[in-house]
């Protein structure tokens, strides 16, 4: 007999008939015998309703209010699964999260998982009760029973936790598509199913946009080693596997919050190649990346930061051996490429770095923890280490910085952090060959679309350790979680003190607020203007096997450009190659890199509504 925990989400129970279809399924497998805890969200689109009737009363609606409010959509739900059950004379009872003892930080609105009683449950599974849980809500201590929510598309984070909690045997998320497919079939109909996925891939597609799972519920599967399905409500088919290689032992105290970090890496083979001032239209980056793919180069990190004027700086690293090669391409096409931006330049600018370092702290419980990376960069700050370029993903921050500073900052990151240090592993294709048995890992496995991010840009910063950490100490402060961080390149003097650009994506809705305190903190920063765009699109590819693959950065950026896309940003991890296009564009970006990948399937998938 196993114990499952079943999620489904707010279209699966949207109706009376589809609670009793639910109902039917979740009888079923209680009646092969099997111990059920069912994790349900709000019918339908009830949330949203709810938000928008506290946005009439209220353009700041109170936080705790928000999640009285908000906390209701869920009950109705339990409550009717439950009797549907009992119609079908199957035993059942609905709990809240405050019956439960689902124990959250007080951070009304996003608040974290601490804690969860196993005990109330347990007794009701013996008992022979199917128990129907509420999703998204908790506690902020068994003795204050303030309610909080975990943030949108929390409840598969309920689901997840439970099955870590109560150790069960398998968590099964139902939901409105077959399963997790190569990208959202509402945009591109053609996406692929996938059988599996390993929790790195889904934790980034998860956070670059792709909603099908709450990336804190990835975040938990992979750290408690949780066995995850993604399935559909409407059919029997398996659906998807989310699998993770065995975790560490980790105790359930804390749950969603202890040890965001779980190694500092480095890797001491990097050097980098900067080409400042080139056009700020779109196939820069396709020819310059693709003549290095041709010269079958790999490229590590790449940044492009905000334009200036009418011309970009583009930045990459490679591997000490191959720099002679990457820096005589960009010697080929930087002058051709300056000219166009100032016809009367005459010496092209390429900048090169021989002896660079990349350091890096990793962790799944970064996710929506922007003070992670503040607490990185203030390290590195104290430590007198210079940051160079940045690179974010969900699972990892990596500065870029001289050879010579990398000791230094390993030691400082180790100590903060608490962990110990390992150089990069460069064999993740093979390490994932183990965590996923097919065989073949494409170096693409899905892609992604964020139209819901907002650029800031903070002018003329200057130039000098804890710059960065000041700025994302000042976001941390506030919660507001930063993604695509990228400083510019060209560096200039401004009455003698040298600045450059930093630039990095928000959620649109922490924008203005983002704007307004860094407005506040700009003459003691000593920056320039702070400017916000909220209409771009972040357009993202994901896959364990871009690793130590050249070109595939080059075919994204092809296929964009042949499209006449212009790219304005350029960030990119391990894993992940992300670009920010206008927002006009981001629908089309993301079907053209998704065909351009041939990530395309046999059949259309059709979303119910
Ligand atoms: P639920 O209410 O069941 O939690 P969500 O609406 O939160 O469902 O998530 C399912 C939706 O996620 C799908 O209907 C689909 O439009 C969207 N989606 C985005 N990216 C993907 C992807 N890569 N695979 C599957 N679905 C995706
Ligand atoms: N009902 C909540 C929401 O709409 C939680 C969820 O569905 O996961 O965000
Ligand atoms: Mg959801």
């Amino acid at each position: 007999m196993a114990l499952i925990v079943q999620k489904y989400g707010g279209t699966s129970v949207g109706s009376v008939e589809r609670i009793q279809a639910v109902a039917q399924r979740v009888k079923q497998s209680a009646q092969s015998g099997n111990s059920l805890v069912v994790v349900v969200s709000a019918m339908g689109k009830t949330t949203d309703g709810l938000v928008k009737l506290a946005h009439e009363i209220s353009a700041t609606p109170n936080r705790r209010e928000m999640d009285m409010l908000l906390s209701t959509g869920e009950q109705v739900s339990i409550a009717l699964l439950s009797m549907a059950l009992q119609e079908l004379g199957q035993p059942a009872i609905s709990m809240t999260g405050t019956q439960v003892g689902i124990v959250t930080e007080a951070e009304h609105t996003r608040a974290r998982i601490l804690s969860i009683e196993a005990e109330r449950i347990e007794r009701h599974l013996q008992e022979g009760r199917v128990v129907v849980v509420a999703g998204f809500q908790g506690i902020t201590s068994l003795t204050d029973l303030e309610i909080t929510t975990l943030g949108r598309g929390g409840s598969d984070t309920s689901a997840v936790a439970l099955a870590a909690a109560l150790r069960a045997d398998c968590c099964e998320i139902y939901t409105d598509v077959p399963g997790i497919l190569t990208t959202d079939p509402r945009i591109v109909p053609d996406a692929r199913l996938m059988d599996e996925i390993t929790s790195d891939e889904m934790l980034e597609l998860a956070s670059l946009g792709a909603k099908v799972l709450h990336p804190r519920a990835v975040e938990i599967a992979r750290n408690y080693g949780v066995t995850l399905v993604v399935r559909s409500s409407w059919t029997d088919d398996p659906g998807t596997r989310v699998v993770s290689p065995v975790p560490q032992p980790r105790p359930l105290q804390g749950l969603e919050i202890a040890h965001p970090v779980d190694a500092v890496e480095f890797d001491t083979d990097q050097a980098k190649v900067a080409l400042l001032r080139v056009p700020d239209r779109p196939g820069i980056a396709a020819r310059l990346f693709g003549e290095i793919a041709s010269q079958d180069l790999d490229v590590d990190l790449i940044i492009q930061s905000i334009h200036e004027g009418n011309s970009n700086d583009i930045a990459f690293t490679v591997t000490k051996s191959s720099l002679n090669r990457a820096e005589a391409v960009a010697a080929a096409i930087a002058p051709a490429l300056r000219h166009e931006v100032d016809p009367d330049a005459n010496e092209a600018e390429v900048m090169v770095e021989r002896q660079m370092a990349k350091v890096s702290i990793a962790g799944a419980g970064m996710i929506g923890r922007p003070g992670v990376a503040a607490q990185m960069f203030a390290t590195l700050a104290k430590a007198g280490v210079n940051i160079q370029m940045i690179s974010t993903s969900e699972v990892k921050v990596s500065c870029a910085v001289d050879a010579e500073d990398c000791d230094r900052a390993i030691a400082a990151l180790c100590e903060a952090f608490q962990v110990k240090n390992s150089p990069v592993k460069r064999d993740l294709v093979a390490h994932c060959d183990l965590a996923i048995h097919d065989g073949v890992v494409p170096p693409v496995r899905g892609a992604a679309l964020d139209l819901k991010q907002a650029r800031l840009a903070i002018r003329h910063v200057p130039d000098r350790p804890g710059m960065a950490a000041q700025v994302f100490r000042l976001m941390a402060d506030r919660s507001i979680s930063v993604d695509m961080i990228i400083q510019s390149q060209r560096c200039r003097l401004i009455n003698g003190v040298p600045m450059r650009d930093i630039a990095f994506t928000v959620a649109q809705t922490d924008a203005e607020e983002a704007q307004a305190i860094l407005q506040q903190a700009a003459p003691e920063l000593g920056c320039g203007e702070i400017t916000v765009d909220p209409a771009i699109a972040k357009v993202s590819i994901v896959g364990m096997g871009m690793v130590g693959r050249p070109g595939i950065a080059a075919k994204m950026f092809a296929s964009l450009a042949q499209e006449q896309i212009n790219i304005q940003m350029i960030a990119t991890s391990e894993i992940k190659v992300s670009c920010v296009v206008a927002e006009a564009d981001g629908v089309r970006a993301l079907q053209v890199v998704h065909a351009a990948f041939g990530l395309s399937g046999q059949e259309r998938i059709v979303v119910p509504a």
